[in-house]
């Protein structure tokens, strides 16, 4: 049994003391019986938010709206939800209604897909009211219910469908499928920051590329940002899994390049960092092809060395991450700083010249040069190598 299971029984053991009921819910069920890890364990309860901070005095309010609140128990934190249902989704993002309910099973019946709405007692007995164990058997996703219901209900879940698909290696069940088909259109609907966080999960999924042309099959593709203008970008299928918008971006860029990094991480959403990093892969994928490797490398920040073989082997170029950074440690030098050459070295060498972006560029050519190692790293070696460039063109 997995520790974080073992530990959260703890949990429930208070909430019993207490004269409550309380099961592990959700993702940490299907784990476990999948028997790969468990990162987050979630627990559902009969007791409401306020009998939950008598039982433990230091809990955080999460989402007390929802009946959530966060305990802290033995270094971890456990989301603890009171069994609730939901009822209309007029906005197509929150329930209009959320209610609290007495029993575990009424609870199950909100929960999404079949292989999500088991719940385990502190006994190990699960309840299973919808075949989840069967499902997960059968390696299908299917929703609760009437899945055309549940898809207009909820629209993210359509997305979850395919990401769960893909990270589980599942099917989809046949109604589900069709359901998904039907209503693909709801999605306009939804937040792109949800959106984003699903596909991104769907495409880190081992079974993406079965996903990715499931997708353009049901007609979901063309809903989603940057695909609904270029929906022909669905074929192209990376070779190998990527992580992450950083590494999808370059990736797409590549192929189709009407689109560029700013209007993925426009259309989607995304973050500084995620901006930051896709545009220095996609200039990296972009020198790769007319310079040295060691050139490239050194100007790739370290913790983006492997996304880089990523990018490349998915292009379908084949290489070596790990001999990628190889090549980058044994780099003459790894930033301008470790060049024993200065913007001053340049004024002695050019004294009539004045100030100006010629610095930045002769220093960019030196580094490089050394980085590549053209010439070595040693002021006098620098000095004659320059002397042999004509002087720059000042104002
Ligand atoms: P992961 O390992 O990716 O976190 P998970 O199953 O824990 O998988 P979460 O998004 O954390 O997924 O949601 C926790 C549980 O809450 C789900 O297992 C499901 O039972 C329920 N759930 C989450 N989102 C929805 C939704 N949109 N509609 C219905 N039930 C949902
Ligand atoms: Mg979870």
């Amino acid at each position: 049994m997995n520790v974080k299971i073992t530990k959260a029984f703890n949990i429930i053991d208070k909430i019993e003391k207490f004269g409550g009921t309380a099961y592990i819910v959700g993702g940490a069920v299907r784990d476990s019986l999948l028997g790969v890890t468990v990162e987050d364990v979630d627990i559902a309860t009969s007791l409401t938010p306020e009998e939950m901070m008598k039982v433990f005095p230091k809990v955080i309010p999460v989402g007390i709206d929802h009946g959530t609140v966060l305990v802290r128990h033995a270094s971890d934190s456990y989301e603890v939800t009171t069994y609730r249902t939901e009822a209309g989704y007029k906005d197509f993002r929150h329930p209009d209604e959320v209610t609290f309910v007495r029993s575990i099973e009424e609870d199950l019946a909100r929960r999404d897909f079949t292989i999500n709405a088991m719940a385990l007692n502190k006994d190990l007995e699960i309840i299973d009211p919808f075949g989840g164990r069967e499902d997960l058997n059968n390696h299908e996703v299917r929703a609760v219910g009437e899945a055309y219901k549940r898809f207009n209900e909820d629209p993210l879940r359509i997305m979850r469908a395919l990401r769960f698909a893909s990270q589980l290696g599942f099917n989809l069940h046949h109604d589900t499928q069709l359901a998904i088909k039907e209503q693909a259109s709801l999605l306009s609907k939804i937040s792109v920051e949800r959106l984003a966080v699903e596909f991104e999960k769907m495409c880190e999924g081992k079974e993406y590329h079965y996903l990715l042309q499931l997708m353009k099959q049901l007609k979901v593709h063309i809903y989603l940002p940057v695909f609904k203008n270029a929906p022909n970008q669905i074929e192209n299928i990376p070779k190998v899994k990527l992580n992450g918008f950083k590494e999808l971006i370059p990736f797409y860029c590549e192929y189709a390049s009407t689109f560029t990094v700013m209007d993925w991480v426009k259309d989607w959403k995304l973050s500084n960092q995620v901006k930051r990093n896709s545009l220095q892969l996609k200039s990296a994928v972009d020198s790769y092809k007319y310079k040295p490797i060691q050139s490239v490398l050194y100007d790739l920040p370290f913790n983006l060395i492997e996304s880089f073989g990523n990018v490349l082997n998915a292009l379908g170029l084949k290489v070596d991450p790990a001999e990628f950074k190889a090549v980058y440690e044994g780099l003459p030098i790894h930033s301008r700083r470790e060049l024993n050459f200065q913007a001053f070295d340049l004024f002695h060498i050019f004294p009539l010249s004045q100030k100006g972006p010629w610095i930045g560029e002769y220093l960019y050519e030196i580094e490089h040069a050394v980085a590549t190692g053209q010439i070595p790293n040693e002021k006098s070696a620098i000095k004659e190598w320059i002397k042999s460039w004509s002087r720059p063109e000042t104002d």
